[in-house]
C-alpha cells in the first residue's frame, strides 16, 4: 500500500475517489454543508459512464456517499457496475433505510465497508442533530444487520456544540460492538459558501476537555480486517470526514492527497480536488474524467503547492500540531495558501497540551509577511495571485 500511494502521488493517478450520488437526504442534520434539493443529478447511464472513465484512469478505491445513498433507486445498478469494474467499494450512509435484504445486496456487490454517522449514544442528542425522531434507534438497529451480512462497519461522529461530550458514549458503543470509529472536529461552511453550519461548531476552549481526555487513543481496527487493506484503514480516533487518514512519506511537503491521488465527484458531475475544496476543475457531462484530471489548470495549480513554501505556515513553529486543510483555508480565510484562524487556535491548544512553552502560530506571531522570500519555482510563485476562490 505504501508503494501504491507513493507511486500514485508521484504519477498523479486518481487512486481514491469520493463520489456523492445524491445530495437528497432523509435527515436534516443541523451542521450539514449540502443543499438537499436535486439540481439535476447524473442519470444512471451517466453514473455508469463515470465509473468506466474512472476505471480506465486507474482509480481503485471508490466511496459512494451523499446525501443518503439509499435514496437513489438505481443504487444497486451502480454498485453492480462498480463491482464489475473491480473497484474497492465503501459506502457512507445514515443507515436509516438498511434492511436485511438491502444488506444482502450490498454483500452481493462486495461492498467492503459501510461508514455510519452516529452523533451520540443518547437518542435525544442524536435525534436533535438529525431532526428525525427515532433516528438513532433505527441507525443502531442497522449495525448488527450489516455485520451479520459480513460487511465491515465503522462509526463516524462529527463533534459539535450539540454533542461535544457525547464522544465517550460513541466510543463505548463502538467498542461494545467491536467496530472502529472516528471522531471528527471539522464542521465546515456549506458548499455554496454559506457559513450557517459554523454556528454549531464547538469553540476551541470548549474542546479542551476532549483534547485532554486520556481515552483519546488510536481507533481500534475491526477484528479480522486487514490492517492496510484500504486507503482509509485504521485511522486515528480523530480525523477529518473526508481525508484519507493515511500517513505516507509521499505526502510529505504536500498539503494533503487532494488532487494528487484523490478527488471528489458531485451528483451533478462536477470534479473537485476534495469535497472540502470547492474549486470545480470540470464537469463530467462535458468532458471525460482523464481530460479534467490530467489537464485542468485548477488541479495543476494545486499540485504545485508545497507546504515548505506556504507564505505564513512554512514559518510556523507549531506546524507539527496543526491540521491545516487547504480547502478550509480557502473557504474560511479566502486563500488556499494561507493560514486560518481555526487551525491556528486548535494547533496552539494542542501544542500547549503537549508542553510547548510558547505555542504561538505564525499567523498570530505578528511577524511581517513581507519577509517571505518567493519560492524558486515559477509555477508556485504564480499561485499567490491565483489561490483565492474562483
Ligand atoms: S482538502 Fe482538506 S479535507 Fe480534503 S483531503 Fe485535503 S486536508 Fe483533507
Ligand atoms: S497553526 Fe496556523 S500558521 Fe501554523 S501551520 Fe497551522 S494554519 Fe499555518
Amino acid at each position: 500500500m505504501d508503494r501504491l500511494i507513493a507511486r500514485t502521488v508521484e504519477k498523479h493517478r486518481p487512486l481514491s475517489v469520493h463520489f456523492d450520488l445524491t445530495y437528497r437526504c432523509n435527515e436534516r442534520c443541523v451542521h450539514c454543508y449540502l443543499d438537499h434539493d436535486d439540481h439535476g443529478e447524473l442519470t444512471t447511464a451517466e453514473c455508469l459512464k463515470v465509473l468506466h472513465d474512472l476505471a480506465r484512469s486507474g482509480a481503485l478505491f471508490l466511496t459512494f456517499s451523499g446525501g443518503e445513498i439509499f435514496l437513489r433507486p438505481d443504487l444497486y445498478e451502480i454498485l453492480a457496475a462498480a463491482r464489475g469494474l473491480h473497484f474497492d467499494i465503501s459506502l457512507k450512509t445514515n443507515a436509516l433505510l438498511v434492511t436485511p435484504e438491502r444488506a444482502a445486496r450490498l454483500r452481493e456487490f462486495d461492498v467492503r465497508r459501510v461508514q455510519i454517522s452516529v452523533y451520540s449514544d443518547i437518542p435525544a442528542v442524536h435525534d436533535a442533530i438529525t431532526k428525525v425522531p427515532g433516528s438513532l434507534l433505527r441507525t443502531l438497529a442497522a449495525i448488527p444487520i450489516l455485520l451479520e451480512h459480513g460487511l465491515q462497519v465503522k462509526l463516524a461522529c462529527p463533534l459539535m456544540q450539540e454533542n461535544l461530550m457525547a464522544y465517550r458514549g460513541v466510543m463505548a458503543l463502538a467498542e461494545k460492538l467491536g467496530i472502529p470509529y472516528i471522531l471528527d472536529l471539522t464542521i465546515t461552511p456549506m458548499m455554496n459558501g454559506s457559513g450557517g453550519p459554523l454556528a454549531h461548531r464547538a469553540s476551541v476552549s470548549s474542546l479542551l476537555p476532549v483534547l485532554q481526555d486520556p481515552l483519546m487513543h488510536a481507533c481500534k481496527p475491526q477484528p479480522g480486517a486487514p490492517a492496510a487493506s484500504a486507503v482509509n484503514a485504521s485511522p486515528p480516533a480523530f480525523g477529518g470526514a473526508v481525508s484519507s487518514g493515511i500517513e505516507n512519506l509521499a505526502y510529505e511537503d504536500l498539503p494533503c492527497s487532494a488532487g494528487h491521488n484523490s478527488c471528489y465527484i458531485s451528483p451533478y458531475g462536477d470534479v473537485f480536488p476534495c469535497v472540502q475544496l470547492p474549486q470545480a476543475a470540470g464537469n463530467l457531462r462535458r468532458e471525460k474524467f482523464d481530460e479534467i484530471w490530467y489537464h485542468a489548470p485548477q488541479l495543476e495549480r494545486l499540485r504545485a503547492i508545497r507546504e515548505s513554501q506556504l507564505p505564513i505556515c512554512s514559518r510556523c513553529e507549531i506546524r507539527n500540531y496543526c491540521e491545516r486543510c487547504p480547502g478550509l483555508a480557502l473557504m474560511e480565510g479566502g486563500d488556499m495558501l494561507g493560514a486560518y484562524e481555526r487551525a491556528c487556535a486548535l494547533a496552539e491548544e494542542k501544542a500547549r497540551l503537549a508542553g510547548v512553552a510558547v505555542p504561538i502560530s505564525a499567523l498570530h506571531s505578528g511577524r511581517e509577511i513581507a519577509s517571505f522570500q518567493p519560492a524558486p519555482q515559477a509555477e508556485f510563485a504564480s499561485l499567490a495571485a491565483d489561490s483565492s476562490s474562483d
